[in-house]
């Protein structure tokens, strides 16, 4: 035999011997979705709670980064309004109000040996002006089977269910074996300090461990996945980091007709650019590793076999996620200038010019490796790089998909959205659980609402709604997963 027909033999080989691998490991790529007998239902009044969500949303409870500008009174007006609509849960769980306006309840569990849980809801929304609404964003209106208005998405829906399931365990006489916690914050949209910030330092300082965290920031979406045609209930299992860095170039002033060649602006121009040019590495963390060993078995062929086969297909996969801004953000540190300010007036020289830029830090980075590569790539001793005071966060850990708290969650969604399929993910904005993630090794990130994608963006937008039916699933989400802890 000449040595070309041996190659061309070996050649051979080695392709079957990759199919067969391929083929194998594509088989064995089975569902990770749980079983469940049938789907849970709790005879909850689903209008009358319908109706308590769309007044809890006529309070105007918007925060804003100028504290000036909060209306304290309608937040307490609110809290008023909470204890009128959920007497039994008020007289049952101890309520404290930590740093004025942040809510904080207690129910005391039989069990001492129990660790407990904790689900967080912030109470603030963001501005809405009538423009563009069906019904006004804070009319409280229900109509055509859903209720309108700024909040019932984020989050004073999910804080109002799991109002509305206390209240119902309260009444049915339910006494849980592991204390519960429920933390409502005012200020989540303006970064949360004062609100869930002030409550994590209190429970911090009484010593607390949580077993699991629940917190807003994912949610039952439909149409997002390729080849999945049907409901997918996202579970936040980590959140990203977020750094803000202000650049500045500083240089002598003067009449814009006599301009040196490169002004502060240009500087600074010149600074982005490179930044830009140079994005974030790619990678694939243990969130996305997570999502496509719960997606990819429920998907046809062949995203079935690229997922079962990512030590292969992970150049392609990363390649395919990286052409849309969504999904490219799940797989780096991304990079997003946001302000840029120069001069007052047009003909004056720039004696100073600064810029900020918006980076969202991907697990494996940190808030210290992010500053390093920066300072690298702009590589200008002209530019005075800094963090931006307020808001600053490392990307949180990775919380795990098995054990009690993930399982415990996930069967709670099966059982009560069984149509859903079940997928752990990284939440890509912040949210205030970031307060909290040393106070418990699973955090999680979901509320049971139904969201379809052409409406993801009325959350913070227009017309931001939801449908009876989701809120009464989202009751019984909450009595459920309480019930499942908790006895
Ligand atoms: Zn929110």
């Amino acid at each position: 035999m000449s040595l070309w027909v041996i190659a061309v033999l070996l050649a051979a080989l080695a392709i079957i011997i990759l199919i067969v691998i391929v083929a194998a490991r594509t088989a064995a790529f089975k569902s990770k979705q749980t079983a469940v007998p049938s789907r849970i239902t709790y005879p909850v009044d689903v209008n009358a709670a319908a109706a308590r969500l769309a007044e809890a949303v006529t309070f105007k409870t918007v925060s804003s980064h100028d504290r000036s500008q909060f209306d304290y009174s309608l937040f307490s007006a609110l809290h008023a309004f909470l204890v009128k609509s959920f007497p039994l849960a008020h007289a049952t769980l101890e309520k404290q109000v930590i740093n004025s306006y942040g809510l904080l309840y207690t129910w005391k569990g039989s069990d001492a040996g129990l660790k407990p849980i904790l689900l967080i809801a912030h109470h603030d929304v963001v501005p809405a002006s009538d423009e563009g609404w069906e019904h006004p964003p804070f009319s409280g209106r229900i109509a055509d089977g859903r209720i309108w208005g700024r909040g019932t998405l984020d989050d004073k829906g999910s804080l109002l269910g799991i109002m509305e399931s206390l209240e119902y365990l309260a009444r049915d006489g339910f006494q849980p074996s592991r204390s519960i916690y429920i933390a409502s914050g005012f200020d989540e949209e303006v970064g949360g300090r004062e609100g869930a910030g002030k409550i994590a330092d209190h429970l911090r300082a009484e010593g607390l461990k949580f077993e699991y965290i629940i917190d807003e920031g994912m949610a039952a979406t439909h149409g997002i996945a390729p080849g999945i045609p049907g409901w997918v209930a996202l579970v936040g299992i980590a959140e990203k980091g977020y750094l803000s860095l202000e650049l500045t170039a500083e240089a002598e002033g003067g009449h814009a007709a006599q301009p040196p060649r490169q002004t502060t602006i240009g500087i600074l121009a010149a600074a982005i650019a490179r930044l830009q040019a140079k994005p974030f590495p790619a990678r694939l963390t243990g969130s996305a590793a997570a999502l496509f060993n719960y997606l990819g078995p429920e998907m046809p062929f062949p995203n079935k076999m690229i997922f079962a086969n990512m030590w292969l297909f992970g150049g392609l996969v990363k390649r395919q996620l990286a052409n849309k801004p969504v999904t490219d953000a799940s797989i780096r540190t991304t990079t997003a200038p946001t302000q840029f300010k120069g001069s007052e007036r047009d003909n004056i020289l720039p004696m100073q010019a600064t810029a900020v830029i918006n980076f969202r830090i991907l697990q494996g980075d940190t808030v210290e490796s992010v500053i390093k590569r920066v300072t690298g790539v702009i590589a200008d001793p002209r530019v005075r790089i800094k963090p931006l005071a307020g808001i600053l966060f490392q990307p949180s850990p990775v919380s795990p998909t098995s054990g009690w708290s993930f399982s415990t969650l996930n069967d709670t969604i099966r059982e009560i959205m069984p149509d859903a399929l079940v997928a752990p993910t990284l939440v890509l904005a912040r949210t205030d659980c970031s307060f909290f993630v040393d106070l418990s090794p699973c955090c999680y990130h979901f509320v049971p609402q139904r969201i379809r994608s052409e409406e993801l963006a009325s959350v913070h937008g227009v017309n931001e709604s939801i449908t009876i039916d989701s809120y009464g699933e989202m009751i019984s989400f909450y009595i459920r997963l309480l019930t499942s802890s908790c006895s």
